[in-house]
């Protein structure tokens, strides 16, 4: 029978592009998955990516050696053995990913991908390496465009893993119609076997409910996965249950107004603060979503607590414009202006900048107005298109209030019952919108931030929705 063979003058397995003999070839001797896991624990990321690389030579040969042929002769079982190997090489790959940046090692990682894609012809293989094309540059480069690239030319009814499916809607979601959106989070619904996870994507049906303005429905589904959280207590284990748990508690709390719901959440979220393999950025977090719990209870102090602890860890622009509205609902619109004042308005976030707006017209409408400001603001949000018909609704009749206050020949009376009518509607949106930050679609990047190792590319904000 014919045995595969990699010889010393043949391209290399790792995809480095280079000869088996100037590459691997020597290093398969004394690696194994051993030596790899002991390199990476000692931090010699230099010498496990070596033999991260050798191991991925010797799984590949294994392919070439067994599972292509058998991919011919006998297709049911190739395809279980390739499922099997799929996965042992995407643990590698995934080692890979880590050590490259852990290492900040100058690695030209998409051409070696390109390499290893060729060197097996099936669908399954090339799907999987396009996952990690996408993920390197989504995750790791923090290049948006270049991920949405590689996607363009794949249907996500093509995509049958969990990962990739997720990775697929966090990316291309603002592109997509809503029916594709919930058809994409009821597979992720169903392919999910963790109880937490489900939760998590029934919270995300949920919100792209709400954002058609279908708020009946939204209260619907978020039901459902309280229903299922409060049947699967006892399977809140490790910190990102604890998180996903927390997360649809507090979203129910408020789209049901449900003071119990909402404390259930706080409880969830206070569990995690002693978990210690939590990442800063991960605990900023959760002060965060704590202050955000103690806003919606109404207890201001605890709120504002929490979330300058948050600010200790981690110096983020929304966290800082919540504070600015704990300062509103005090009725101290002076340090509300002067928070708002103190954020540099262009390098917001677009929607941090509805958030910024929001706010600051609030106070300027409590206060004395000041016209310029009034207008400034008002040119500001026509400046924003959304996409989302509850935004854009919200929105626009802000527009159209501000633009009538703005004239002149109003009474004071008009004026007042204007304002009000604002200001009741801002406080509307302003109650769900921090669920609405990074509870959206964009799944990834959030889990990401929450429960990976610092890694000076990973993306730091979340996106939104
Ligand atoms: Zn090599």
């Amino acid at each position: 029978m014919y045995k595969f063979k990699l010889t010393g003058n043949m391209e290399c397995f790792c995809g480095s592009g280079k000869e088996f003999k100037f590459c691997c070839q020597d290093l398969l001797t004394i690696s194994s998955l051993k030596n790899l896991s002991t390199e990476i624990e000692k931090g010699d990321y230099k010498q496990a990516f070596l033999f991260c690389k050798a191991e991925i030579v010797r799984y590949m040969i294994n392919v070439k050696r067994h599972t292509e042929g058998l991919l011919v002769r006998n297709p049911l079982y190739g395809n279980k053995l390739l499922d099997i190997d799929i996965k042992a090489l995407s643990e590698l790959l995934e080692k890979m990913i880590v050590i490259i940046s852990k290492a900040n090692l100058q690695i030209p990682f998409i051409d070696m991908l390109n390499r290893l894609e060729e060197l097996l012809d099936n669908g399954k293989w090339h799907t999987r390496i396009l996952y990690y094309k996408v993920m390197w540059e989504y995750l790791y480069n923090n290049n948006l465009v270049n991920a949405k690239k590689y996607l363009t030319n794949i249907s996500f009814s093509e995509i049958n893993d969990l990962d990739f499916l997720q990775l697929y809607l966090d990316i291309m979601g603002d592109e997509l119609p809503f029916s594709n959106k919930v058809e994409i989070i009821d597979r992720l619904i169903k392919m999910e076997t963790k109880i937490s996870g489900k939760i998590k994507y029934l919270g995300a049906k949920s919100i792209e409910f709400l954002l058609i303005g279908d708020t009946a429905e939204a209260k619907n589904i978020i039901k459902q996965a309280i229903e299922i959280a409060n049947n699967n207590s006892d399977k809140v284990k490790e910190s990102y249950d604890f998180y996903q748990y927390g997360n649809v508690y507090i979203l129910g709390g408020k789209l049901l107004e449900d003071t119990h719901l909402k404390q259930r959440s706080g409880t969830y979220f206070e569990s995690m603060l002693s978990d210690n393999s939590l990442t800063v950025s991960g605990k900023a977090m959760v002060y965060s979503h704590l202050g955000d719990v103690y806003f919606s209870l109404n207890d201001f102090e605890k709120a504002f607590e929490f979330y300058n602890q948050s600010l200790k860890l981690e110096d983020l622009h929304l966290t800082r414009i919540l504070i600015a509205d704990i300062y509103f609902h005090k009725s101290d619109f002076n340090n509300s202006i002067k928070i708002l004042k103190g954020i540099e308005y262009d390098t917001l976030t677009f929607e941090n900048k509805i958030d910024f707006l929001i706010i600051y017209a609030k106070n300027l409408l409590s206060t004395v107005q000041n016209r310029t400001e009034v207008i400034w603001i008002l040119e500001e949000l026509k400046k924003l298109t959304l996409q989302s018909k509850y935004f854009s609704d919200i929105v626009n009749e802000l527009i159209i209030s501000i633009q009538e206050l703005l004239v002149e020949k109003n009474n004071k009376k008009q004026r007042k019952s204007l304002i009000r009518k604002i200001l009741s509607k801002l406080n509307e949106y302003l109650i769900l919108q921090p669920n609405l930050m990074g509870f959206g679609v964009n799944i990834n990047s959030l889990i990401n931030d929450l429960v990976k190792e610092d890694n000076p590319n990973k993306r730091t904000k979340s996106k939104g929705i």
